[in-house]
């Protein structure tokens, strides 16, 4: 760490505190040659996701890029952005515990579609229209059979 004024890294820490968020350590420092003060953050990074295509091309996992997919499929339910974002957390959570560091993006998809398909059923249908690439109307059909078959068997255990 080098002094941002005068670039010495003769630095004396003056008061370290936890930050709101409690996910970060705020450090107020003074530099010992110039006298100036600053403040520095120490945060947790994650190392970056890889997407690995069907394809076999990789990409860098983003969020937002994750969310647009979501709001692409759900533009006409009715969907908050807060259900998107607990949708995201959860996915990212899964993922980072089940995968490490790279996950196919089919698999991806998967935890999105389980997500979609408790809490929007109709955004599920149309993201798994878009994901699945189904082949054929009876295919098609047949995925809103299933779905429809669960939610009279959860009516039923309720
Ligand atoms: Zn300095």
């Amino acid at each position: 760490m080098q002094c941002p004024f005068c670039e010495s890294e003769q630095l004396k820490v003056l008061e370290s505190r936890s930050a709101d968020d409690g996910g970060s350590m705020r450090r107020r420092r003074e530099c010992l040659e110039c006298e100036q003060r600053f403040t520095t953050y120490e945060r947790v990074e994650f190392s970056p996701m890889i997407v690995t295509k069907r394809s076999n091309s990789k990409e860098v996992y983003s969020r937002d890029k994750l969310i647009s997919s979501i709001v692409r499929s759900c533009s006409k339910s009715e969907i908050s952005a807060l259900t998107i974002d607990n949708i995201v957390d959860v996915v990212e959570t899964q993922m980072y515990k089940e995968f490490g560091r790279e996950i196919p993006s089919t698999a991806l998809g998967g935890m999105v579609m389980a997500q979609l398909k408790i809490r929007e059923p109709m955004a599920y249908i149309r993201y798994a229209s878009i994901f699945k690439n189904f082949n054929s109307v009876s295919e098609f059909l047949e995925e809103i059979q299933n779905l429809d078959d669960k939610r009279v068997n959860q009516e039923l255990l309720v």
